[in-house]
């Protein structure tokens, strides 16, 4: 029996091509989540993917909900996207010079966030975050970031610590090869925690040049900010001189129009508060719809200390590229409210099925949401109190993921392969994509509860 199971496995084209990757590429893979290294297996290598599915090498479809951890907001493959790839293209693939194409998208982006009112384009999220820092740095003359404990910015030295995502997912600290010194510069707080805010800027105010905080964590499993945390963070920098970076890279353009910096300004206004104003917005993933761009927006009294106006240092060979300016655009521009009612309607179908299949299987859980974003925590702890923080995420019992993912995958659906990801859905998740999943969840429950 394990004789037959061994010989099916390495027939599988997949498996093949992970061997190969592995004499080629560090892990066989490009960025490390890819790997399966915490759920175990061979990652799937995918030839193509259209709507909401993904097909891998071997032609095994599945219904994807990883959406290219998070850009594929339209579904993948988008007709119309794709058409305006192809025709920007044809136009030239790079030039190393401005494009009016660059001018739309930075206006595009301020038309739904206009506090970001200058926007530099940049290809990943994890320059956006950099050049934050660097700008931060730079305008205030102070050396200290604060940012909390799981929250994931990409792979800046600086906000390594304590990170999410793949940081988290492999359970390391940080990163070998940051300096003390860098790492000395970056205080971690718990999230959710005013009063360590408080605290930190009472010893070192004087010294914290910003705080970067993820709009709403999803990099640690979904953990929204309690009501009135982003707003505090708000107070507490501008009493002391220091700037606000809100990282919308994951949720900016996903979760509402204008991100969740806008469901929160919209909420706050709603009750008769004034909402808030972070300094600097990052954004990625769905500003370029599935192509590299990202983007780093502020008021121009900010954003104008940067090259060439400034004395900040920030520039890029493929910044602002044509034909990943031109995926953008078109993205953003066919992200209308019902795009963003359906991903919540799709989202909150799927989160409460997860969490009746869970109980049904007496499977302890709590399914976390922030708009169309959200995942499951397993285990007794998560389950009573919910889960506020890194420490919370950390204590779960991240093991029956494994078996969940795995039922899942076998059953057709492709989750992200981390217990520590959101789950991402797309306008193109249909009703036979979600029956599909509605469908494969009882089994991957029990599995689950094994
Ligand atoms: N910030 C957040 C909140 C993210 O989720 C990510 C990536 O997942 C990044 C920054 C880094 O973006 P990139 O992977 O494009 O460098």
């Amino acid at each position: 029996m394990s004789e037959i199971k061994t010989r099916a496995v390495h027939k599988d084209p997949n498996h093949a091509a992970f061997v190969r990757a592995q004499g080629a590429i560090p892990g066989g893979v490009s960025s490390p989540v890819r790997a399966y290294g915490s759920v175990g297996g061979d990652p799937r290598f995918l030839a193509s993917a259209r709507g909401p599915y993904v097909t891998d090498v071997a032609g095994r479809e599945y219904v994807d909900l990883v959406c290219s951890w998070g850009p594929a907001l339209l579904g993948h493959a988008h007709p119309e996207v794709v058409a305006a790839v192809q025709e920007a293209a044809a136009r030239g693939l790079s030039f190393g010079a401005p494009t009016l194409g660059e001018v739309d998208l930075a206006e595009e982006v301020r038309r739904r966030v206009p506090a970001a009112e200058h926007v530099r384009l940049v290809s990943t999220g994890t320059e956006a975050t950099m050049t934050a820092v660097r700008l931060a740095r730079g305008v205030t003359g102070r050396p200290l970031i604060v940012k909390f404990a799981g929250c994931y910015h990409g792979h800046v030295d600086a906000l390594l610590a304590e990170a999410g995502s793949g940081v988290a997912t492999l359970a390391m600290p940080g990163s070998a090869g940051v300096t003390e010194a860098t790492a000395a510069e970056t205080l971690v707080l718990p999230y959710n925690d005013l009063a360590a805010v408080e605290a930190a800027f009472t010893q070192h105010g004087s010294r914290i040049a910003a705080v970067i905080t993820e709009a709403s964590p999803a990099n640690m499993g979904v953990v929204p900010p309690h009501e009135g945390f982003n707003e505090g963070l708000r107070r507490i920098t501008s009493r002391h001189g220091a700037l606000l970076v809100l990282d919308e890279v994951l949720t900016g353009f996903r979760v509402g129009p204008s991100g969740w910096w806008g469901l929160e300004d919209a909420a706050d206004r709603e009750s008769g508060g004034a909402g808030y104003t972070p300094d600097l917005f990052t954004f990625g993933k769905v500003i370029g719809g599935g192509m590299p761009v990202a983007a780093l927006g502020g008021p121009a009294s900010l954003m104008d200390h940067l090259a060439p106006l400034g004395p900040v240092y920030q520039a890029g060979t493929l910044s602002g590229n044509p034909v990943a300016v031109a995926a953008g655009l078109t993205t953003l521009r066919l992200a209308d409210d019902a795009v963003y009612a359906h991903v919540n309607r799709v989202a909150a179908t799927l989160s409460e099925a997860a969490g009746e299949a869970l109980s049904a299987a007496g499977v302890e859980h709590v399914v976390q949401r922030a708009g169309s974003l959200f995942s499951v925590f397993f285990g007794p702890l998560a389950a009573v109190s919910g889960v506020r923080d890194y420490r919370q995420a950390q204590a779960q019992e991240s093991f029956r993921y494994t078996a969940f993912f795995h039922a899942m995958l076998d059953a057709g659906v492709a989750l992200p392969p981390s217990v520590f990801e959101a789950w991402f859905v797309s306008a193109a998740h249909d009703d036979d994509a979600v029956n599909r999943i509605l469908e494969a969840l009882p089994a991957a429950a029990w599995a689950a509860a094994a």
